[in-house]
């Protein structure tokens, strides 16, 4: 026996180190640890969520399939009617339930690197082959290029990302409707677009796409409650979804996808949303703040981001020794060394003390080394 042959050489998704085994390996209370390398929120979420799950009534009873509460709550919040919207375990479910139902092994999928590298994964997982198209040098995609790939491969669908993570950049609305126009299914991911700030709105609605998703037949948009309502250990995440895809993707879901204390934490968030459109507006003014100190680190280059992470170039020392450096201090952040981001590190945003601590670390390890 055995499993099929595109998965010889699959290279699985690599997750981050389980916060309770780095707490172990470092000696380190997971109280003192500064957690800023996968994104989510320090603040952690509303008071109301928490309440929600303490009081949970039927964990003993499976959870509603078609998630219709929530679903009711977030056609207020998105301004999509619910028949589009569609909740999932974590926006990740989504995408992988997105391919499964559009691909055909061999089918191509156009992907802009560096970007969230779920992307590539899943559709290596569903059978298709991945067309990269890289981004520019200041991380903007390259749409001409793009154009070119759709006439050459007719992929089933592109991803992109807004922000885009790792960088934070923001697409000008003239590209996205480009992309919009082109004969392609753009799965537009909104994973960070509460954090955009004054030209987004409250939670980014000015900039989103969401609301042209019934309107349109080639556009899925994703969202999740991961970063900006503190719920990324819950795994609840959502999407608008065209009409054309809707009942395949209600047959093709897991019944019980969303479980009972996702549901009742997403519902309590989203009946909180001046609490936690507080911490969003904090985690924004932090952005802005880390980011000038971030320029005065000697080694460190920082990109402008709208989202709540920073990516650096890092020059004069390894990116991954940096990494390991701060470890030891018990501040977790992501490094990358690949052929497209050789040498960089992304910090999430945290709490002001949590970032005051970082940048002292940070200004401590260039003198240590002597890097000014
Ligand atoms: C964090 C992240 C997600 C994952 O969302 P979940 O709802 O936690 O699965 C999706 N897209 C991007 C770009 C992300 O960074």
């Amino acid at each position: 026996m055995k499993t099929a042959s595109r998965f010889t050489d699959f290279s699985p998704y690599t997750p981050i180190e389980p916060f309770e085994v780095l707490s172990k390996r470092l000696g380190r209370d997971p109280e003192k640890i500064i957690k800023l390398d996968a994104n989510e929120n320090s603040y952690g979420p509303s008071a109301k969520a928490r309440q929600a799950l303490a009081e949970i009534r039927w964990p003993h009873i499976y959870p509603d399939p078609e998630s219709r509460a929530l679903r009711t709550a977030l056609a207020d919040f998105t301004g999509v009617p619910m028949e589009n919207l569609v909740a999932g375990a974590g926006a990740d479910e989504l995408i992988d339930l997105t391919l499964r139902l559009i691909l055909e092994p061999g089918d191509k999928v156009i992907n802009c690197p560096p970007t969230f590298g779920m992307y590539s994964f899943e559709t290596r997982l569903n059978a298709g082959e991945v067309i990269s198209i890289q981004r520019e040098p200041d991380f903007s995609i390259n749409l001409d290029a793009i154009k070119l790939a759709i006439a050459e491969h007719q992929p089933k669908a592109i991803f992109l990302t807004t922000p885009n993570n790792p960088d934070g950049g923001f697409p000008e609305p003239e590209t996205i409707d480009a992309l919009l126009d082109l004969p392609v299914l753009v799965i537009l991911d909104e994973a960070y677009i509460e954090f955009i700030g004054a030209a987004g709105g409250r939670f980014g609605e000015k900039l989103s796409r969401i609301q042209q998703v019934p309107q349109r037949d080639n556009l899925i948009v994703l969202r999740t409650f991961s970063k900006w309502a503190g719920l990324a250990g819950l795994r609840i995440g959502y999407g608008a979804f065209p009409n054309w895809i809707l009942s395949t993707l209600w047959k093709a879901k897991q019944p019980y996808n969303v479980n009972v204390a996702a549901n009742v934490a997403a519902l309590a968030s989203l009946e909180d949303l001046d609490y936690l459109s507080g911490n969003v507006a904090r985690l924004r003014a932090e952005r802005d703040r880390l980011y000038d100190r971030l320029k005065s680190v000697p080694f460190l280059h920082p990109y402008p981001s709208l989202a709540n992470f920073i990516l650096c170039q890092v020059e004069n020392i390894q990116a991954i020794e940096l990494k390991d450096m701060l470890l030891q201090q018990g501040i977790m952040v992501r490094y990358y060394d690949t052929p497209l981001l050789e040498n960089y590190i992304r910090i999430s945003i945290g709490r002001p003390e949590e970032n005051k601590i970082i940048y002292e670390t940070l200004m401590q390890i260039a003198s240590e080394r002597s890097l000014t």
